[in-house]
């Protein structure tokens, strides 16, 4: 997620928003007694939408409360360049001190961990120091250029042991080596989502989409069908094609589109292959869809990763059905399964 910068993001799959839009406005037609609630929250860099349809504009205003509180709680304690739990960790990390960690916070890592070991650390999550050397922290910079060859090397050497690696005694973690630095910005967005999805659940809001910059996850049905959500072509503003998402699928999009650098002509994205420190390349997006969106979220960037060699037994490897790959130069890779479900868009 790099909870850090991503209105690009944002802006880059508004074609997704848009068809998640479209699909909202059918809804209100659909059903006569629930009513469209919508919801907007600049927040962790990117904008966070959650669309509801209920009858209950009280418990709509009480869930959305409580989802602010938790994005803006989660954007300051997971992000690692932050003032927070995880930053703490980090620093704890550094002395080689053990440090308690917070339930959830737990439960994530120990997550990233399992993911890490089935992707075979095409998923990584501790490449803090890697993602800080290739200044996807601060995205903003002017006059960027790749970091010396010997620094890459060194920092993911660093890196290679990954979350894997931490050691667990109930809460309190400790880790094999001061030079891990934890990053959850590619499963964090998961997370948040399973989140989002319990608190509307106990308001009794059944049918919603929660859409974070393009990430998303779906409630229920809109109105009397299922969300259509569009697939966004990469790096371009229209959609490929569109999908029905089932109630409780997410819906996760990890590209080379919205968050790089570019150095003499050739792009640098902000997804690194922890096989050689460098941005992933190959892959211009991915596209997974899963009931778990944790899952799915790291799946979309192991695969952006681990690119169309590799997309098939990946794929197998972690139990997703639904996955759709676009290479750098345009050609497509489906899962069977995915094939028969996106509608195709005319060009
Ligand atoms: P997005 O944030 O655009 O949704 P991802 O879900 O792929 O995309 O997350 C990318 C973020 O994950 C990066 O900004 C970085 O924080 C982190 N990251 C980069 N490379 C990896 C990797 N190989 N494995 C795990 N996390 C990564
Ligand atoms: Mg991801």
């Amino acid at each position: 997620m790099r909870l850090t910068q991503g209105l690009p993001k944002a802006l880059a799959l508004a074609a997704l928003a848009a068809l998640a839009a479209l699909a909202a406005v059918a809804a209100c037609h659909g059903s006569a007694e629930s009513n469209e609630f919508e919801r907007r929250y600049a927040t962790m860099g990117t904008i966070v939408t959650v669309t509801a349809f209920t009858r209950s504009e009280k418990n709509f205003a009480a869930a959305a409360s409580e989802l602010e509180r938790l994005l803006f709680n989660i954007g300051r304690e997971w992000y690692p360049w932050a003032d927070g739990e995880l930053a703490r960790i980090n620093k704890a990390i550094a002395r080689s001190e053990s440090v308690q960690v917070s339930h959830r916070l737990r439960e994530v890592l120990q997550r990233a961990a399992e993911l890490e070991s089935l992707t075979a650390s095409r998923f990584n999550a501790a490449l803090g120091e890697l993602s800080e050397a290739w200044g996807f922290n601060e995205p903003l910079q002017t006059g960027w250029r790749p970091p010396e060859r010997e620094l890459i090397e060194r920092l993911l050497e660093n890196a290679l042991p990954g979350a894997q690696s931490l050691r667990w005694s109930d809460d309190l973690l400790t880790a094999p080596a001061s030079e891990i630095k934890l990053d959850l910005g590619g499963i964090a967005k998961g997370a948040i989502l399973e989140d989002a999805a319990r608190i509307l659940k106990a308001y009794g809001i059944e049918n919603a989409i929660i859409d974070i910059g393009g990430d998303l996850l779906v409630l229920g049905r809109i109105g009397d069908r299922r969300a259509r959500i569009g697939i966004r072509r990469p790096g371009d503003s229209d959609a490929l094609g569109w999908v029905a998402i089932a109630s409780n699928e997410a819906v996760m999009t990890s590209g080379d589109y919205e968050r790089f650098f570019e150095f003499e002509g050739k792009r640098f994205a902000h997804v690194l292959d922890p096989r050689t420190g460098y941005p992933a390349v190959g892959t211009s997006s991915v596209t997974v869809i899963h009931r778990d969106p944790m899952l799915a979220d790291a799946a979309a960037t192991a695969l952006l990763v681990a690119g169309s060699v590799e997309f098939e037994s990946l794929c197998a490897e972690l139990g997703v059905e639904y996955a759709l790959l676009v290479t750098t130069s345009g050609d497509l890779r489906l899962t069977r399964s995915m094939a028969e479900r996106v509608n195709w868009l005319p060009n």
